[in-house]
């Protein structure tokens, strides 16, 4: 502009490519690791050109989903229905549902190029162990069939529902989810048990990842599986178990393999927290805990 000094007209062109100007920008919010990975947050990608790159390389892309025990009727039909409504749109996508009742998936309508498939699983007694063995039974599935159909794989919970597009933005080497009430955490707690295969040194940590979604490549998601479930079972033979279970073990590995790529709180949302500013969009909602219900 007119009277602008030639060193502050500088600082706005520099701004005009770097900074405050850039449509992409979120100051508002960490958008970088310190190990360089992006964390995407709304407005900081162009959902358009994600989904030409992944159509350009015809991925497809898996989505697994453990429904067992009281956990099928009381979540899956809406977690696979929203899912179609806004997971991977117009992607070839194949859904691995995991459950020791096969005939009770409920049937739902899907889009063009999308399958779903159901593996029998044995039902664990306790919840900890349903929760715990997906990694091994993920592992064994991404060794299988899973890992030679899909590209990319997202690990998912099952109780929580989509409200916004999750599209092939997410998708990289390896994915991990900030957990949305306490991303913060693993600097600040002591996250389990000192002797746990899982447990981190006082200091380490980076962020605390939530469990509840993770992904990447076939490769990687190997590798991640093998890890957190050895974890499980040198816990298991020494008698003790991970505060917070698999999540303990997939946060281990996250903190001696940075992910890839991280995905901001919008992305695996409570809205018990209430409205926030920096969550423009939500895309998963948690359902409530009703443990009281769920579990035995
Ligand atoms: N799960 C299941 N049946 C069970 C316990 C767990 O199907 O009896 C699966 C389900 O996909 C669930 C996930 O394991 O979403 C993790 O358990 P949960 O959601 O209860 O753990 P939280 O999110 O509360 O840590
Ligand atoms: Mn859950």
């Amino acid at each position: 502009p007119m009277g602008v000094c030639p060193s502050a007209r500088m600082a706005l062109l520099r701004d005009n490519f770097t900074g405050l100007l850039n449509p992409w920008a979120r100051p508002d919010v960490l958008t970088c690791t310190s190990w360089g990975a992006p964390i995407i947050w709304d407005g900081t990608f162009d959902p358009a050109v994600a989904q030409q790159e992944a159509l350009q390389q015809n991925l497809t892309i898996g989505l697994t989903v453990f429904a067992v025990g009281r956990y099928l009727e009381k979540y899956l039909a809406r977690f696979l229905e929203t899912a179609e409504r806004h997971f991977m749109v117009g992607q070839r996508v194949v859904y691995y549902v995991f459950t020791e009742r096969p005939a009770a998936v409920p049937r739902v309508a899907l889009a063009r190029g999308r399958r779903l498939h159901v593996e029998r699983v044995a039902r664990e007694r306790r919840w900890q162990d349903v929760s715990m063995q997906r990694m091994r039974t993920l592992h064994e599935a991404l060794g299988g069939r899973l890992g030679r159909e899909a590209h990319f794989v997202l690990c998912m919970d099952v109780d929580q529902h989509f409200r916004g597009a999750f599209g092939p933005e997410v998708l990289a080497e390896s994915v991990a989810q900030l957990h949305a009430w306490h991303s913060l955490a693993a600097r600040l707690l002591p996250l389990t048990r000192a002797r746990s295969a899982a447990a981190l040194a006082p200091g380490e940590g980076d962020f605390y990842y939530h469990a509840a979604v993770f992904g990447g490549s076939v490769a990687a998601l190997r590798g991640l599986t093998a890890q957190c479930a050895r974890g499980q079972r040198q816990d298991r033979e020494r008698g003790l178990e991970a505060r917070w279970h698999d999540e303990s073990h997939l946060n281990k590995f996250f903190w001696l393999h940075k992910p890839a790529k991280v995905l901001s709180p919008e992305f695996c949302w409570s809205p018990e927290i209430g409205r926030r500013a920096e969550i423009r969009r939500p895309r998963l909602l948690w359902a409530p805990k009703e443990y009281a219900l769920l579990r035995d």
